[in-house]
Formats: C-alpha cells, structure tokens, sequence
C-alpha cells in the first residue's frame, strides 16, 4: 500500500512536470508568433527607407527629346518622366522623402540638376533614361552607370543592377562606370539607370508595356532598399 501510494506520487510529479513544460511551450510559442507592434523592428519593415533623402531625375526634357523611335511613338523625355513618377511614387511608400529635379516636359541643365541634388543635401541620386547604341540594333537590357572613382555609387549600382538583372533573365548586363556630368558633380552615391535600349527591337517592345516599366521600378526600389540596409549594416 505505502509502496502503490509512493509509485502515484512518482508518477503524479511526472504529471505536473510535463504540464508544466507544455504550459511554458505554450507561452514561448505564443510570444513567437505575437505581432510585435510598436517595436522599431516592425516599423522599419515597412518603411525601409525612412529617414533617406533620394533624388529622382528625369533624364532630358523641353527642347531635349533624349533619343526617340518614332514608328512606335517612343519618346526618350517622356518615358524617363513617366519612369521618375512611377519611381518617385513607389520610393515615397517605402517611406523616402522624394526630389524631383523636373515634374513636367521643361529643359533642366545637366548642372542644374547636380545642383538641386546637392543644395536638398540628397542622401541618393537615381537619374533615368533609355540607352542607344547607334547601328547596334542587337544590344538590349537595362544597364546601371556610377562614376568611376565613387566606391559607394559603385556598391550602389550593383545592388540596383542585381535587381534589375532579376526582372529580365535575358539580361546579362553588367554595371559599367562613365565620365557623366551629373553623377561627376553630385555630392552622393548616384546612378544612371539605362532602362532600356531605344535601338533593340524587343526593347522597344518592352519600353511600351506597363508591366515591364512597373517591373523596373520595383527593382529600383528593391536595389535601393538592399543598398540602404547594407550601409546601416556596415554603420553599425
Ligand atoms: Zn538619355
């Protein structure tokens, strides 16, 4: 009898122990699984890129048309102007504060809009525009350019061009440093993004479909957003 009582006791505190672990089980789980509101954590994701002061240009405008196809309609200034909206629009949700160096179809100095970046002491600089490659009709693909000596505009253009990369498997370009004024003289890790050739035929086809142009701009930002994170992963 006072063995049989003492083996109940044995098992009674088996019982207790493992409804205690479930019961404690339980609450981690639960605390995983809880949102967790109000935590810089949960703010952050979504708005990754508050706090940052980005540039959008528009390349050309006014008198400059930028490079065109007319059989197909296709106009250099006002793709790029189209491009820096859909741009400007999608950065601003991810919670950047945006500049735009033109909003409507008027000539800006290659100069001035270095200067407007600068003076808005613009964290980034992302200008747009359609490439050409004059009696090379086979070239295609969006292309992303950084000024030569800039080591963080260079780190910048990959993670753009790795994204862009992504939304055209066929695309096997590579980001490609040039002399050009407006990544010369701003003060920022800046970029060109070519979206497109104006001289390759599947290009121009891709430049009139919404899909690819809304496409290019989530890359854009998702190269933007890679970029930033890397920067304050480094800062810290
Ligand atoms: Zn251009």
């Amino acid at each position: 009898m006072k063995r049989a009582r003492a083996v109940f006791t044995v098992l009674r505190g088996r019982h207790v122990m493992w409804a205690a672990s479930v019961f404690v089980g339980t609450i981690v789980v639960l605390a995983l699984l809880l949102p967790r509101t109000g935590s810089s954590e949960s703010v952050g994701s979504h708005s990754p890129l508050q706090g940052w002061r980005i540039v959008v240009d528009a390349g050309h405008g006014g008198e400059d048309r930028g490079v065109c196809y007319f059989p197909d309609a296709l106009i250099e200034k006002e793709i790029n102007l189209d491009m820096a909206n859909r741009l400007g629009a999608a950065l601003a949700a991810a919670g950047a504060e945006i500049f735009y160096t033109r909003t409507d179809d008027v000539f800006v100095s290659l100069e001035d809009r270095a200067e407007h970046a600068n003076a808005v002491q613009a964290d980034l600089f992302i200008s747009l525009h359609v490439n050409r490659i004059p009696n090379h009709p086979e070239c295609f693909g969006a292309q992303t350019f950084y000024y030569p000596t800039s080591e963080a505009s260079k780190a910048f253009a990959e993670f753009i061009q790795a994204e862009l990369l992504r939304v055209d498997p066929e695309n096997y370009r590579q980001i490609q440093s040039g002399n050009y004024k407006v990544l010369r003289l701003t003060n920022m890790p800046a970029v060109i993004v070519e979206i497109a050739f104006m001289t390759n035929e599947r290009d121009r086809r891709l430049l009139q479909d919404d899909a690819y142009r809304d496409a290019i701009t989530q890359a854009i930002v998702a190269g933007v957003i890679g970029y930033v994170e890397s920067t304050s992963r480094s800062a810290e």
